[in-house]
């Protein structure tokens, strides 16, 4: 296997499916089918999954909500489909664990760097939710300080589209697809892979991402076997 520990970010939007609105459980149980598929073979799982299917604070000013709490209203939202995604995987027998940014002490643990490795080295998946706990932050922060934090080799970053392009693919017709491109040049052609803070975060950090269709049955595997799937920013 290419990689030892990974960390994987999903966007709640992806888990929509063919709905308007929350989760469609059809795909919950793809993903998590896919992510035990990776699982037995060896390699250690850390999930951030986002909230934009349900509440994303940067919008909850139209609607007369202040944005820290709308931020909190979508960390909660996180944690929604974090829970709902370990069911998936414990229905599939996998062992996890879900951690959260925040204390929510009925619910799951609190994140602890040193347990969450912990847990990944005795081979349980570990689920972050609510986000990193702080208001204008997004979950793809979250997946890159998380990342860093665990010190994971990589950022699997999990999408509708099979990678970066050099335009929006979903908009113009002839856009072409980068197999590879450095964050220097990411920055420089003002390509809108992940937040800036999160990018940061993981150029500072030597932490490359790869961003790919999770849609696709089986590239998951294909990615962690290493074979050349989406687009490695390195
Ligand atoms: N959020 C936050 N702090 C965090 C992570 C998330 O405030 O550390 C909030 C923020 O309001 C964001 C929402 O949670 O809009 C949902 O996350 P995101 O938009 O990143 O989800 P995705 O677009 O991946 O579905």
């Amino acid at each position: 296997m290419k990689y030892k520990r990974i960390l994987l970010k999903l966007s709640g939007e992806a888990l929509m499916g063919e709905k308007n609105y929350g989760i469609d459980s059809s795909l919950l149980e793809k993903y998590s089918q896919q992510i035990k598929n990776i699982h037995d073979k060896g390699i250690e799982i850390a999930i951030v999954i986002g909230g934009g299917n349900i509440y994303r604070g940067i919008e909850s000013e139209k609607s007369g909500i202040n944005r820290v709490q709308g931020d909190y209203m979508g960390m909660l939202a996180t944690l929604m489909n974090s829970m709902a995604l370990q069911s998936h995987l414990e229905k599939l027998e996998c062992d996890t664990r879900l951690m959260s940014g925040f204390n929510i002490d009925q619910v799951c643990e609190p994140f602890i760097r040193r347990r969450a490795i912990r847990h990944l080295e005795k081979g349980r998946i570990v689920i972050f939710g609510a986000g990193l706990g702080k208001p204008y932050f997004t979950t793809d922060s979250t997946a890159s300080l998380r990342a860093v934090e665990i010190e994971a080799n990589i950022v699997l970053k999990g999408t509708r589209v099979d990678g970066v392009y050099d335009s929006d693919p979903e908009k113009v017709k002839d856009a072409v697809k980068f197999n590879e491109i450095s964050f220097d040049e990411a920055y420089e052609r003002n390509l809108k892979i992940m937040d800036m803070t999160a990018f940061t975060l993981c150029k500072e950090n030597n932490l490359p991402i790869i961003v790919f269709d999770m849609n696709k049955p089986g590239n998951l595997i294909k990615l962690v076997e290493g074979k050349n799937i989406g687009t490695l920013i390195y």
